[in-house]
Parts: structure tokens; sequence; C-alpha cells
């Protein structure tokens, strides 16, 4: 198992001291037991009303800029916040990460592409009622595709609605193999493939 570290938008409210937090982040990817590949979940939620914007984005552009300064690779979270999100992305192009559980439209995900970023299927992807999903996944190069869980979240059809877990991804792969017309160990060996080459993971 490896380990992606980072402080998550919708945990910005419980924390006081950015810089005391951003230390600790840096501790910890930089400590070798942390076998930490990744810089997340970052990014911003503006799901719920009262969310503190503000807030949310200084503690994604610090992120942005540690993760440029130790040159390791992040994970953003995007809940409704697609062109900030965008927008932060695009003023730090040495950084390089995925977009998890993408939800955003197939022009953006072209967009992040041609930045270098990947983007992630989580269950949603096999939705009955996923169009978007499906058409971002149609339209980026199967190189540039991860799938993910979510775990405990989002466990794809026919079972959404439960505890997801890793098994579940079989799911989510026969649907992105479907929407690619590979067989479903090819879409495995490449997706895999994928997720080591982002986190330099030696297999
Ligand atoms: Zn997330």
């Amino acid at each position: 198992m490896y380990t992606a570290v980072g402080i998550h938008p919708s945990d910005t409210r419980f924390l006081s001291d950015i810089n005391t937090e951003l230390d600790r982040i840096r501790q910890l990817i930089l400590d070798p037991a942390s076998k930490c590949v990744c810089l997340g979940e970052i990014g911003l939620d503006y799901h719920y009303p009262d969310t503190d914007k503000p807030r949310q984005m200084r503690y994604f552009e610090a992120q942005m800029q540690l993760a440029e300064e130790l040159n390791i690779p992040i994970c953003i979270h995007d809940r409704e916040a697609h062109g900030d999100i965008m927008e932060v992305i695009r003023r730090y192009p040495k950084v390089k990460g995925v977009l998890h559980s993408f939800s955003g439209s197939p022009e953006m995900a072209e967009e992040l592409v041609r930045l270098g970023y990947m983007i992630s299927f989580s269950g949603t992807l096999t939705f009955t009622n996923a169009r978007k999903p499906r058409e971002v996944a149609a339209r980026i190069p199967l190189d540039r595709t991860l799938i993910e869980t979510d775990c405990p979240y989002l466990a794809p059809h026919p079972i959404r609605g439960t505890l997801n877990h890793s098994g579940n991804l079989v799911y989510t792969n026969r649907t992105l193999a479907e929407i690619h017309g590979i067989t479903e160990e090819e879409c495995a060996r490449v997706t895999e493939a994928n997720a080591l080459r982002f986190f330099g993971i030696k297999a």
C-alpha cells in the first residue's frame, strides 16, 4: 500500500494555523515510512452553501506550491468548483496531477489532458444515468485514464449505494472497456500501468 497525504478542502474549516498544518504535511510526505506517492486530496468543494471559499482557496494554492517545491504529483478533489479549479491549475504549469472522480465536461477534460493531467473515474462511470462521464471517457486517451473506488463512497452499478471497496473496480473497469471497445483484461492492464507510471511506483 502507498499513501497520498494532503489537506482536503472540506477539512480546512477545522484547522487554525495554515503554516503549522503545511509543515506537518511536508514532514509526512518526506518521511520514507509514509510511502507517500501523492499530495492529496487537495482542491475545492463548493457543495455546501456555508462554504468558506477564500479559506479553501488559500489551502489549495499553498499545497500547489508545496507540490511544485517537492516535485510530487497531486490528487485534486473538485466538487462544483470547476472554474476555480482550472484557474489555479493553469497558474501552476509545473505541477502534474489527477482529477479524481471526475465530474467536469469533455472540454474541461481535454484541456486537462493538454496540461499533462490524468482523469480518474469512480463508480459514477457505471451509473445508468451517467451520460457525461461516459462522454468524457470516450473523448480522452486511455493512457491518461485512471479508475478508482472513492471508497467508501460511489459504489458502482449494480451495487450502487453499498459500502464500496477495491474489489468493485471490476465494474468500473468493465464499463471503461466497453466505452473503448477493448477487453476487460486489456483495460485493466493499461489503467494499472497508468497508475504505476503516474505515481512513480515500481511494479
Ligand atoms: Zn474527493
